[in-house]
């Protein structure tokens, strides 16, 4: 699959931007990379958006040539004006209206409307996010009807087409898994449980069989119960083998 368009990959170093940022080196034909630092709690996620490159650009020869620059905005002023679990210390619970409190409202099209900004000067056209509303938190601003929206408000406002691609929109997170895999085959699987972040509390200290998480909160819940799910539909799972063997 080769498209000619340049693309902007919202990448926070997580299991799901990981996913597309794969997919996305494997479809466009030059790849960027945005992150931001909003104060959330799990900020080792910041860390590991650069190992997670790194380790893309060290395995993935064929994807290599396309990884183009990475930009990391801060946002702290996100983390100064919302009052959340992910923004400040205190436990995870569910509001009176049905949204866990882990919830930044505004974070989405607060972040493609940045991204639209730099993909405006880098003349990137499509902006790649990992929202999903198949196995999520009910976030309004991962849904798919928000962000079409927002593609046409900002392709309107920007005066030039803006494409929001959300690969993972339908996916479940068993088959979350099974893109990677199949993108990236085992090498890309073993890079994900080794290298990428998910859990909202930055717990890393325990590695499980589906990779680092305090086992608990919700990122951890779903990315494990995922894990299991995509394993016992059949997937051997990978050799504990040198991160490269695989790749012939
Ligand atoms: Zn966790």
């Amino acid at each position: 699959m080769n498209d000619p368009r340049s693309a902007l990959v919202l990448f926070s170093g997580g299991q799901d931007s990981t996913t597309c940022l794969a997919w996305a080196l494997n479809r466009y034909a030059h790849v960027e990379t945005i992150g931001f630092d909003y104060g959330q709690r799990h900020l080792i996620e910041l860390e590991c958006r650069l190992t997670v490159r790194a380790q893309l650009h060290a395995q993935f020869p064929q994807w290599r040539d396309k990884l183009g620059d990475d930009h990391l905005l801060d946002l702290s002023l996100l983390g100064q004006i919302s009052d959340t679990a992910l923004t400040q210390a205190r436990a995870i619970e569910m509001n009176a209206n049905g949204l866990p409190n882990t919830f930044v409202p505004g974070r989405n099209l607060l972040f493609f409307t940045f991204a639209a900004t730099l993909a405006y000067r880098r003349g990137l056209s499509v902006l790649v996010g990992g929202m999903c509303e198949t196995d999520f938190s009910g976030y309004p601003d991962c849904r798919d009807n928000t962000l079409k929206a927002m593609q046409v408000a900002l392709s309107l406002g920007m005066d030039t087409p803006m494409t929001i691609a959300t690969p993972l929109m339908w996916l479940d997170k068993a088959q979350t898994w099974a893109l990677g895999a199949e993108l990236g085959g085992d090498a890309l699987t073993k890079l994900i449980v080794e290298h990428t972040h998910s859990c909202y509390l930055g717990e890393r200290s325990k590695r499980h069989e589906w990779g680092y998480g305090c086992g608990q909160c919700p990122a951890c819940t779903l990315r494990s119960r995922g894990y299991v799910a995509w394993r016992s539909n059949g997937a051997e799972p990978f050799p504990d083998t040198e991160v490269g063997d695989s790749l012939g």
